[in-house]
């Protein structure tokens, strides 16, 4: 998969992609991520994105030229299989189960708004979807571009070591992952359950499938409303 991220803010990205499962799949090919600097498709010598909103209130909002300019530059024949995204604290949620939907597509391009977001031309004609990672404001859409990336990146065929590893997440069946422990079995005297011990595999999925649910409904009462 192809990802693609307009910013004002380029090296933002550098340090989130670096490491880990991201930066091995990138190696690998599995995935390749291109940064551009929204910059480049503004007309002035201060090459401006932002405005002020009509109507009046506080701060700037981005421009919707360039950002049209961006899309249609990097999509200039749009297939179906390339999807833009408006990241947006209006947006819809984004869940587990959205970033599965995406790894469907071959290409996505993330928006990333700044200031007091983005003129609504862009939400309304330009973005196949607007997306918000929780219901809190950013200051930026940089940090919600790469979670949305790095969710999303987890999923794609080859990524993860284990292909199984990712269906027993959080998440993928209406639970939380199970708890889970490592050596030593007893640290200060908080011990580790004593089926996960034995090698008993049945009753060690059985306890596990169990701990889920108790935890969830701890924790997360509203995943198994
Ligand atoms: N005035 C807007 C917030 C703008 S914050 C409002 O109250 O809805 C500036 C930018 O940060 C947004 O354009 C968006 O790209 C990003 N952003 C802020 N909160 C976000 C969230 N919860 N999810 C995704 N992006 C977010």
């Amino acid at each position: 998969m192809k990802f693609h991220l307009v910013t004002i803010f380029p090296d933002f990205f550098d340090g989130p992609f670096r490491h880990g499962v991201v930066a091995r799949a990138a190696q690998a090919g599995a995935l390749a991520i291109q940064t551009y600097d929204l910059r480049t498709w503004t007309h002035d010598i201060h090459k401006t994105v932002d405005d002020r909103p009509f109507g009046g209130g506080e701060g700037m909002l981005m421009k919707c030229a360039p950002i049209f300019d961006a899309v249609e530059t990097i999509f200039p024949a749009k297939t179906a299989q390339q999807r833009v995204i408006l990241t947006s604290a209006q947006g819809r949620k984004f869940t587990q189960q959205v970033a599965r939907d995406l790894t469907q597509y071959d290409e996505l391009l993330i928006l990333c708004g700044r200031y007091e977001g983005v003129d609504e031309r862009v939400a309304e004609h330009l973005a196949d979807d607007e997306l918000s990672i929780g219901d809190y404001v950013l200051s930026g859409g940089e940090l919600a571009a790469a979670i949305i990336v790095d969710s999303v990146a987890r999923l794609l065929p080859g990524v993860l070591g284990n292909s199984d590893s990712a269906l027993n997440e959080s998440f993928e069946d209406g639970l939380l992952d199970c708890p889970q422990w490592t050596r030593p079995a007893d640290f200060r005297g908080w011990k580790v359950p004593e089926t996960l011990l034995g090698g008993n595999h049945a009753e060690i999925r059985k306890w596990r499938l169990q701990a889920a649910r108790e935890k969830t409904a701890r924790l997360r009462p509203d995943l198994l409303a």
